[in-house]
């Protein structure tokens, strides 16, 4: 059967171009999968990683990030004190060096002094011994002050292969959060949604530390009232995890 002229097939360079953009988009998508999986908090490619305990047990963890600095352990620490609480610091190597006493007071007090990196900076794309060497030499800095933990949690909660790797390596225990505190400068409202959203085995996250977040340090006994009239026993991370 004669159908008639062909329509003109359409130039090789077009088709080439068709392919160079699918070929553009998966590798888009790819790079776009690859950044997802390096911010979500509570997945990892390598390793383990804990964001909430499944218990049944009334427990919770609450968490500060960031420090030593002298107005957040200032600050947090008589508050815990009078409520009878203790919790787990994620301390920055640096901020830890300088100011070694503020961590030395924590563990002192019992309270758990743990792993958040050297300095800071986000643990994606280094090599294996720089991941090392945050970890390692904070570890030492948080041993030499008292603390026994070996929990680690990555700064940002950025990982992506090498971190979890290091940290396993290492010898420690990667954790992460369930609750985060709300962006919110009223303390009222910061303390309820966190209690709001605490269940048994949470691990909650403030950051009490920074000058800046003084709703955090306002709001914490706020939070610890809330979490106990919910029926919420505070516990460090560590024994959190054993459960
Ligand atoms: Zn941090």
């Amino acid at each position: 059967v004669d159908a008639g002229p062909r329509p003109p097939r359409p130039a090789g360079r077009r088709r080439a171009g068709l392919i160079g953009l699918a070929a553009f988009g998966i590798v888009l998508l790819a790079a776009a999968a690859v950044w997802q999986v390096s911010r979500d908090r509570c997945f990892t490619l390598v390793g383990e990683i804990t964001c909430r305990v499944a218990t049944d047990r009334p427990r919770v963890a609450l968490t500060f990030d960031d420090g030593p600095t002298p107005l957040g352990v200032e600050a947090v620490a008589p508050i815990l004190a009078r409520h009878g609480v203790r919790a787990t610091f994620f301390l920055v190597g640096e901020a830890l060096e300088a100011r070694p006493d503020l961590a030395r007071r924590l563990a002192a007090e019992d309270h758990e002094i743990a792993n958040h990196s050297y300095s800071h900076q986000r643990m994606i794309g280094r090599p294996a011994a720089w991941h090392r060497s945050e970890i390692a030499r904070t570890q030492a800095l948080l041993e030499a002050a008292g603390g026994r933990s070996r929990l680690f949690r990555a700064p940002y909660g950025k990982k992506l292969i090498g971190l979890p790797l290091a940290v396993e390596a290492e010898g420690l225990r990667m954790v992460a959060w369930d609750v985060e505190e709300p962006a919110t400068a009223d303390p009222v409202a910061y303390a309820r949604q966190i209690v709001d959203q605490a269940r048994p085995g949470s691990i909650l996250l403030m950051h009490p530390m920074h000058g800046a977040n003084a709703t955090a340090r306002d709001a914490l006994p706020l939070v610890l009232a809330g979490l106990k009239a919910k029926g919420l026993e505070v516990v460090p991370a560590g024994e959190l995890l054993a459960d």
